[in-house]
């Protein structure tokens, strides 16, 4: 069992965060929030590396699908005038490859992120997935306003800024993912670790 100071997560800035000037800003907010970034790289990531990154199973890919169909229906779009198919099984791979053309279109920021609940904190300090939804304060709410129904309108993937994972273990699989065994630095932050 870890020291709950030893949790840590992955966040990646995306193409419009880089692109918005928003490296700075984004980093100061997590390191305001007394956590501690101990990894730090630009980078510009190859289309296998991403492959690798988002999830290749079935369910992953599915509930993409899904999870657009919520967002054709609650707003009356029709699927099936946009994609050609309700079938979220279809939708989804679609989703998936906008996905990664929108995550090679400019350099990346990858870093590792460590504090008290950093997965669960560093994920409220984003905001909600969707930038429309999400609640003033939050990075996403902050900078951007992009919805599904837009991004799909334009045949794209919806841009929200930055990625942070979602669970302690998929943080740990994509920080050796993206920075290899042995990424992290150590280093005392004042205040929080004395
Ligand atoms: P992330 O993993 O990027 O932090 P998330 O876990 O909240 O965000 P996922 O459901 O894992 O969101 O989706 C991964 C990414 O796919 C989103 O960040 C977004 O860029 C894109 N995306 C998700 N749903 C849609 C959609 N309906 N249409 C277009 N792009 C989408
Ligand atoms: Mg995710």
């Amino acid at each position: 069992m870890k020291h709950p100071k030893e949790e840590r997560t992955y966040v990646m800035i995306k193409p419009d965060g880089v692109r918005k000037g928003l490296i700075g800003e984004i980093i100061k907010r997590f390191e305001q929030r007394d956590l501690k970034i101990v990894a730090l790289e630009m980078f510009q990531p190859t289309h296998e590396e991403l492959d690798n990154h988002y999830p290749k199973n079935e369910e992953w890919i599915t509930r993409l699908g899904h999870k657009t169909l919520t967002t054709y229906e609650k707003y009356g779009y029709d699927a099936m005038t946009d994609f050609g198919t309700i079938d979220p099984s279809i939708i989804g791979p679609e989703i998936r490859k906008w996905l990664l053309d929108f995550m090679k279109s400019a350099p990346l920021v990858k870093m590792v992120v460590q504090g008290i609940h950093a997965v669960d904190v560093v994920r409220k300090i984003a905001g909600d997935t969707m930038p429309y939804k999400a609640d003033m304060g939050t990075i996403r709410g902050d900078f951007s306003i992009d919805s599904p129904a837009l991004a799909n309108k334009e045949k794209r993937a919806v841009m929200n800024v930055i990625h942070c994972s979602e669970t302690p273990e998929e943080a740990e699989h994509e920080i050796k993912h993206w920075f290899g065994a042995n990424p992290t630095h150590n280093y005392k932050r004042f205040g929080v670790d004395e």
